[in-house]
């Protein structure tokens, strides 16, 4: 079955591609085709100059002061292992920090360097009960960083249960300490206004296809000045992107990035709304048909937690069954690169919730082409097939 046809709510592990963003992308595929390094002719020189724009409008739209200080990669996960391998390549081995509901891809970089001779801290979250339940405790931070910290890496915003982390706040810690910081903002960008600037990180990672643009092109922010964050690359060739990331720049994608991030930064204002609504909507309707469903994360109302996730503990029915039972509708469990894993998600249990408790939930991610019908059809649907799995006809 094609992801057309059925009720796509599965938006952190990827989105559709905005057909503006398509548009936008195809003269690049048709015409604009020179390789941006080849220097030596006028389709390459336009090439170039195409990157050059998009890399600026990036750079505006996210607060950062140039160009020149986005990288571009294949993806988050590449853009996390830069940030956090090639970073700390070029420093004395020494400690790094984390959080335990990390994307995998940031736990595993960490894991490269522990193999290199680092030492990691995995900061806890606050358990759920918890008013603040997903975030971190500061003052564990603070107690954390000791001297021979260089990293510190947590995320913007939780690909499962969507809280959003204390960055700003987190970034002033590492400033008075002297200590680095990454961000992974891949399921924030794109979905509330955000700035490095503001936010004063020294590295962010973020990926186009979590916000209605191409798969396999990513991008890293590394702090140009000031601070100025310094990477050993860890894929070299052709020197591209200031010898910081090798290999042909892919020109469609880049577009399509600086395209999607545009029409989300337009779209922004209406979208968040509406689709907070939406996800109100089908938390309201399966509240109220299904007895004793609890709210996995941050309450809806606790103003972090982001507008477009829901992910919720259905008593009883194990939450594969149900997405069995329900193939009209585009769910999934946790994220999507541990989805074919059998272990329970590492970001739930790390909320201390139990073996049971994990199977019975699921992750709604809604976005920009969901419909208030749509909504209503997937909660009408997920009612049923929840019953009938509980012998309740
Ligand atoms: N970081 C977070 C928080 C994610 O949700 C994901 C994808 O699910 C990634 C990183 C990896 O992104 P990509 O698929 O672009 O490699």
């Amino acid at each position: 079955m094609s992801a057309g046809k059925v009720i796509y709510l599965d938006n952190h592990s990827t989105t559709r591609c905005d057909p503006r963003v398509v548009q936008a992308m195809l003269p690049c595929l048709e015409q604009d085709y020179a390789n941006p390094s080849s220097v030596t002719h006028a389709a390459g020189q336009r090439a170039g100059e195409i990157v050059g724009q998009c890399s600026d409008e990036i750079a505006r739209l996210i607060g950062a002061e140039r160009g020149s200080e986005i990288v571009f990669t294949s993806g988050a996960t590449e853009s996390n292992h830069l940030a956090i391998v090639g970073f700390c390549r070029r420093k004395k081995v020494g400690h790094l920090i984390t959080v335990a509901t990390e994307h995998p891809s940031v736990l595993a970089a960490m894991d490269v360097l522990l193999r290199e001779g680092w030492t990691l801290t995995t900061l806890p979250v606050r358990p759920a009960g918890d008013s603040e339940c997903g975030r971190i405790d500061l003052q564990m931070l603070r107690d954390a960083i000791r001297p021979g910290t260089a990293l510190v890496s947590v995320m913007l915003a939780n690909h499962e249960i969507g809280v959003i982390q204390p960055v700003r706040e987190i970034a002033a810690i590492c400033r008075e300490q002297g200590v680095a910081l990454h961000c992974d903002a891949t399921q924030a960008v794109g979905k509330f206004p955000l700035s490095v600037r503001e936010l004063d990180v020294d590295l962010m990672s973020f990926t186009a296809h979590k916000f209605y643009g191409p798969k396999g092109i990513g991008a890293l922010f590394v702090r140009g000045s000031g601070r100025r964050a310094r990477l050993e690359p860890v894929m070299s060739g052709g020197g591209q992107q200031q010898g910081r990331r090798g290999g042909t720049l892919n020109v469609p994608g880049i577009v399509g990035l600086a395209m999607a991030l545009q029409l989300s930064a337009e779209l922004m204002p209406e979208e968040t709304g509406r689709i907070a609504g939406l996800r109100d909507q089908l938390f309201q309707s399966l509240a109220s048909e299904i007895p004793g469903m609890v709210l996995n994360g941050a309450g809806l109302e606790s103003g972090w937690r982001l507008p477009h996730n829901l992910n919720l503990q259905l008593p009883g029915v194990d939450g594969h069954s149900l997405m069995v039972h329900c193939p009209e509708l585009a769910l999934s469990s946790g994220s999507a690169c541990t989805a074919t894993s059998t272990e329970p998600s590492h970001v739930l249990q790390a909320l201390g919730m139990n073996a049971d408790e994990i199977r019975c939930s699921l992750r709604f991610g809604l976005g920009r082409f969901n419909s208030a019908e749509e909504i209503r059809l997937a909660s009408r649907g997920l009612v049923r097939s929840y019953r009938r799995l509980r012998g309740l006809h």
